[in-house]
């Protein structure tokens, strides 16, 4: 038997123990099992599913600024517990401790916008719409929600969604990637701590078992996910057929134009933290560059390479390194395989990472920066999302064929253009189609009081996460038409229709 620490789930306030399959969970630094997880089945989901809907009832009774503040005082702890949090983040996602603290930063940011939930949640008032009539909409809960959340921000995405949620008033239970499960956890109790009542937040962790058990349960009525696009896909089309609201946030794959007149010793730097940063193991990240003109394309490249040439890769603990290991082995094998598939396609390996090696650390997995030019679009590496350090630059003539480059793309999450023309960047910012868009701004993630979600395959549902949407999703909105006649006043029956005609 393993003496791995065993990770369970936090069902009804309690950590607890379900399910018998069991995974391990990595440290990509050193290639090591360090813990296991056990993964929920049917049974384990459906009693984390039960508590939820117990808690319900009391909680969206409960003023909704007392829940706000718990939100308050949950922002407080994450603040508190940073260091502790990162280091998990750290130590089963890989990437650089000052990384994780970002995230967790940005995960913060939308708690705090959480508790402005009581002023999202007023609704419209109309008074005399008819004689004595007045008439208002308000924003109701819809009772158990769900959320399933990707391996590359554990701390952030589950924040984006829960804590409105609950906010809202729903009861929540959260399904972590089964790679890095710790942090998403210790959130999770610390929201305990900060005066969430037993129930509200579950954690389920698990795979497609636990996942299919909340899809097909007709007690969760709504469902938030982050991750891949084939799954996005199936859980949108599964929870629909189950007649659950739900939004699923897919896969990526953005470009970053640069005009011949831009700014480039800037776009150089901005590049290298998009393409780079985290691995490249972002939704957001930049995979591709697309150079107007052949100088351009030349002298982004060469910044490029000298910048390249002073990353330093290692342990995403030891301070100063830029850039830890991928998250598991066998997606270190698959990002690898696209470098090779792009070297056989054709495209130019400028800078190739394969051979990196880091001291001490021979069994993480880690791969250095690499860099392509004579990116084709025919080719799998400029088609497919990667999810890892492969920068790829494209060569084209004008910003009108760049940009039809990047709407032909199946995927819409990201992009953004570096110039100093203030009309070609109007141009693009109005026509492009894609959802997040940044002018000289390589990562234009939302801030948390605006919405998170792309276009295309991207997301598939209407609303986006976080921001003032996410309040939308987690509600449900009635609209109430009200008289109270005057004592001895009696109207007779009427037949047309009502009508303030
Ligand atoms: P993934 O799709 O493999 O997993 C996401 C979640 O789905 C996990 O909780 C996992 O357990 C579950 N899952 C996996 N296979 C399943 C199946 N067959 N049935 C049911 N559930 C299943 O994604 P990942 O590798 O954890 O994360 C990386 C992906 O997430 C990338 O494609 C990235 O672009 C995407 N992502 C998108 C956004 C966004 O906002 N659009 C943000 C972060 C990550």
């Amino acid at each position: 038997m393993s003496q791995l620490p065993l990770i369970g789930h936090l069902i009804g306030g309690k950590r607890t123990q379900g399910g018998t399959r069991q995974a391990d969970v990595f440290n990509p630094a050193t290639g090591k099992a360090e813990k296991r997880l056990l993964l929920a089945d049917k049974l384990t989901v459906e009693q984390a599913i039960a508590n939820a809907q117990a808690a319900y009832p009391a909680w969206r009774n409960t003023p909704p600024l007392k829940r706000a503040r718990v939100m308050s005082k949950l922002k407080e702890l994450l603040e508190q517990h940073a260091d502790e949090l990162c280091a998990l983040v750290t130590a089963e996602h890989g990437k650089v401790l000052a990384d994780a603290m970002g995230e967790l930063q940005r995960g913060i940011e939308n708690v705090e916008y959480a508790s402005y939930a009581p002023e999202l949640l007023k609704g419209e008032h109309s008074k005399n719409v008819g004689q004595a009539i007045d008439s208002w909409s308000e924003f109701q809960a819809l009772g158990v929600t769900a959320g399933i959340t990707p391996f590359n921000f554990p701390i952030m995405v589950p924040l984006w969604m829960w804590p409105m949620a609950v906010a809202c008033g729903n009861t929540f239970i959260l399904k972590p990637s089964e790679r890095d499960p710790s942090s998403t956890l210790r959130v999770a109790e610390l929201a305990l701590e900060a005066g969430l009542p037993p129930g509200v937040l579950n954690v389920v962790n698990g795979d497609k078992e636990a996942v299919d058990t909340l899809l097909t349960d007709p007690r969760v009525k709504a469902i938030s996910f982050v991750g891949s696009t084939p799954i996005a896909e199936y859980i949108y089309s599964t929870g629909c057929a189950h007649g659950k609201r739900v939004q699923a946030l897919g896969g990526a794959k953005n470009h970053a134009v640069v005009m011949p007149d831009a700014d480039v010793p800037n776009a150089v730097n901005a590049l290298m933290g998009a393409a780079y940063g985290s691995c490249g193991e972002r939704c957001m990240a930049i995979p591709l560059v697309v150079a107007v003109g052949d100088a351009t394309a030349d002298e982004v490249i060469a910044g490029l390479k000298v910048e390249i040439a002073k990353m330093k890769v290692g342990p995403g603990t030891d301070a100063g390194m830029d850039m830890g290991p991928l998250v598991t082995k066998a997606h270190f094998e698959k990002v690898k395989a696209y470098v090779d598939q792009g070297v056989a396609e054709g495209a130019n390996l400028i800078v190739d990472g394969r051979n990196v090696k880091v001291a001490g650390h021979e069994a993480g997995y880690f791969l250095g920066a690499c860099l392509f030019d004579n990116v084709k679009p025919g080719m799998k590496i400029y088609q497919e999302e990667i999810f890892g350090p492969v920068l790829g630059v494209v060569r084209v003539k004008t910003l009108q064929e760049a940009m039809d480059l990047i709407d032909a793309h199946e995927y819409g999450n990201g992009t953004c253009i570096f110039t100093r023309d203030g009309e070609a960047a109007r141009y693009f910012t109005d026509n492009i189609l894609v959802g997040m868009v940044g002018v000289n701004v390589p990562l234009p993630v939302p801030v948390a009081y605006h919405s998170f979600g792309g276009w295309k395959r991207s997301l598939f549902g209407d609303l986006h996460a976080y921001g003032p949407d996410a309040a939308r999703f987690y509600t449900k909105r009635k609209t109430i038409t009200q008289r109270w006649p005057s004592a001895g006043v009696r109207e007779g029956a009427m037949f047309s229709f009502p009508s303030s005609k």
